[in-house]
């Protein structure tokens, strides 16, 4: 039974104050913890204030490297120190803005799953390309190139995040047939990489303008472990919302 994973990705959204009156806000229940895995993904200036609340913290980014003249960067032991589990990597917009390979989000992966954290491995195609007919070769290539090195072990701390880069934060939803599809798609080469058997361990999240209008139907797919939610996850309540959805998908 894969437990399912909310995370919040607040992008370059609120500062610790904001980040501080969230968390006064945003009241879980145990129960809901017990259920759900939460998570929000914040700017660095934000980690310590979230750290120590109940729920999961993620970075947004790090470095591929331990230490250095790499002015601007942050490594993964740091982000260790203040309390970080998680941490983002391969998003869309990290990838089209910042120019990020797949290699980069590779040494990443691997870097941050060294020190004993959580990768939220994002991967997706854009929209050219699912219409093109090359939903399957995009993902396949990120899935190998992004996964490259990672053993058994290391795979079962990996959660993919399948964001569809045409449907994110653009109001625009995947459907629950196209999403289920996705996730299956993504699953399948997992488990040609390692085995069905630790493939159908590995958590795999839904991206992309979900919201509480859509997301039980989006959690309620077989495959779908859970949402990494943007635009949605900025107020309590609605984020707060998703999670319930995820709980209710718990027996
Ligand atoms: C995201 O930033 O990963 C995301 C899915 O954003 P939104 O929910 O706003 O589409």
């Amino acid at each position: 039974m894969r437990k399912p994973i909310i995370a919040a990705n607040w992008k370059m959204n609120k500062g610790p104050k904001e980040a501080a009156e969230f968390v006064t806000n945003f009241k879980l229940d145990a129960s809901e913890l017990e259920k759900v895995d939460v998570v929000i993904a914040a700017p660095f200036v934000d980690l310590s204030v979230l750290v120590g609340n109940g729920f999961g913290v993620a970075a947004q980014n790090c470095s591929d490297q331990d230490s250095g003249a790499l002015t601007g960067e942050t490594s993964v032991a740091m982000l260790k120190e203040v309390g970080v589990e998680y941490i983002l990597t391969g998003h869309s917009e990290r990838r089209s803005i910042f120019g990020e390979t797949d290699a980069l989000i590779n040494a990443k992966n691997c870097k941050i799953l060294d020190a004993g954290l959580t990768p939220i491995f994002c991967i997706g195609e854009t929209l050219e390309e699912r219409e093109s007919g090359k939903l399957e070769e995009v993902l396949k290539t990120q899935v190998t190139e992004g996964l490259k090195g990672i053993c058994n072990e290391g795979i079962l701390n990996v959660v993919i995040a399948y964001e569809p880069v045409w449907a994110i934060g653009t109001g625009v939803t995947a459907s629950k047939e196209q999403a289920q599809e996705a996730h299956v798609i993504v699953r399948r080469l997992v488990a040609e990489l390692y085995s069905t058997e630790l493939a159908a361990q590995v958590r795999i999240q839904y991206g992309g303008s979900m919201k509480p209008a859509n997301a039980d139907e989006l959690l309620g797919q077989a495959d779908i472990d859970g949402g990494l939610v943007g635009g949605a996850s900025l107020e309590p309540e609605s984020f707060h919302s998703l999670i319930k959805s995820a709980v209710a998908t718990v027996a």
